[in-house]
């Protein structure tokens, strides 16, 4: 675990540094403060230019376009009623992806809200509700990936679904691509921040409260060296960690996020090379539900290893390449 945080230390930290400093810029703010991190235009964020109806029609266009299995999957999904997107009255929040194991079915709940979440719903949990439809007819045990591998489905899918990101976004397409990559590749520091820190305080059980807090502040100055607290003396003692859930909830879950999006990645590099290939590799995937671990399946369809060297530092370049190449100051 440690070398490949490591990785993420030596080829990540620096690239997201950087996209610090360039948001800075966009922003016209000098001095970058822990409030100012999450807007990302001053002109406003990406949004879909129309409803539900229309966004599922693209999306159904999209589908038949990408791939036969993908096409018929999502046919079915419309055609049999499976996706309940509206936002209503006395609805529960949120959004995921179930299966109905009578059925041997996906079935997709969101709540649509007319941000670039709505087209989310639309490729990465359509992205889950894929590969369970292509995993049906596996024994129950194998129809989910254990929980390193199942991102890598719904990720890989919101960038095999790039090419018709225009149909969604029209005039915010660039803007949408640009936030969607650097978001995902700021997130792989604060992943591994996450995991650095519980390593730590399950290591030392006998920290006391002030010293885990402490804990935290060191590994975020470390990984996350942009965030600046001010003023905000409880964030400044290491508070934030309390947010997330996951360290109570779920101990050492919240790296397998990071692993999942680095596999993603390679998606997203292998479609703009050999498209076809890159789908095909992606729906046999899929068809493997959870019948292999995590490197099987990696070993499956030849991608690589995200723990072993050099995967994140390779995997890094293009992604950079891609940032570095747009002018974010014109999106
Ligand atoms: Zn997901």
């Amino acid at each position: 675990m440690k070398t490949y945080r490591d990785q993420i230390y030596e080829s990540v930290v620096p690239l997201v540094a950087k996209l610090m400093d360039k948001k800075a810029a966009r922003l016209g703010i000098q001095d970058l403060k822990y409030y100012d991190l999450a807007l990302n235009f001053l002109s406003g964020n990406p949004t879909p230019k129309g409803d539900r109806a229309w966004q599922v029609e693209n999306a159904r266009m999209m589908y038949h376009d990408m791939h036969p299995e993908t096409g018929k999957f999502f046919q079915m999904m419309i055609d049999e009623n499976l996706m309940d997107l509206d936002s209503k009255p006395g609805k529960e929040g949120g959004g995921y992806c179930t299966f109905i194991a009578d059925e041997k079915k996906p079935f997709i709940f969101a709540n649509f809200n007319g941000t670039s979440h709505d087209v989310d719903v639309l490729t990465h949990e359509a992205g889950h509700a894929f590969q369970a439809y292509m995993s049906k007819d596996l024994m129950a045990p194998y129809r989910w990936p254990t929980l390193e591998s199942a991102e890598i489905h719904s990720m890989s899918m919101e960038f095999l679904a790039w090419p018709y990101m225009e149909t969604f976004f029209q005039e915010d397409t660039a803007k949408y691509k640009y936030t969607h990559l650097a978001g995902a590749l700021s997130f792989l520091p604060y992943g591994v921040a996450v995991d650095e820190f519980q390593h730590g305080i399950y290591e030392r059980p006998e920290m006391t409260p002030l010293e885990r807090k402490k804990w935290w502040r060191d590994v975020e100055k470390k990984y996350l060296p942009f965030k600046d607290y001010e003023d905000n003396a409880f964030f400044e003692r290491g508070g934030f960690w309390f947010r997330q859930g996951h360290i109570f909830s779920v101990p050492f879950y919240y790296i397998d996020y990071t692993l999942a999006q680095v596999v993603a990645f390679q998606y997203w590099v292998k479609h703009q090379e050999t498209p076809h290939d890159a789908l095909d590799s992606y729906v046999g995937l899929c068809g493997l539900g959870g019948s292999k671990s995590f490197t099987g399946l990696l070993a499956s369809q030849g991608l690589d290893n995200p723990f072993d060297a050099g995967t994140v530092k390779r995997i890094a370049a293009p992604i950079s390449a891609y940032l570095n190449g747009t002018d974010d100051s014109k999106l």
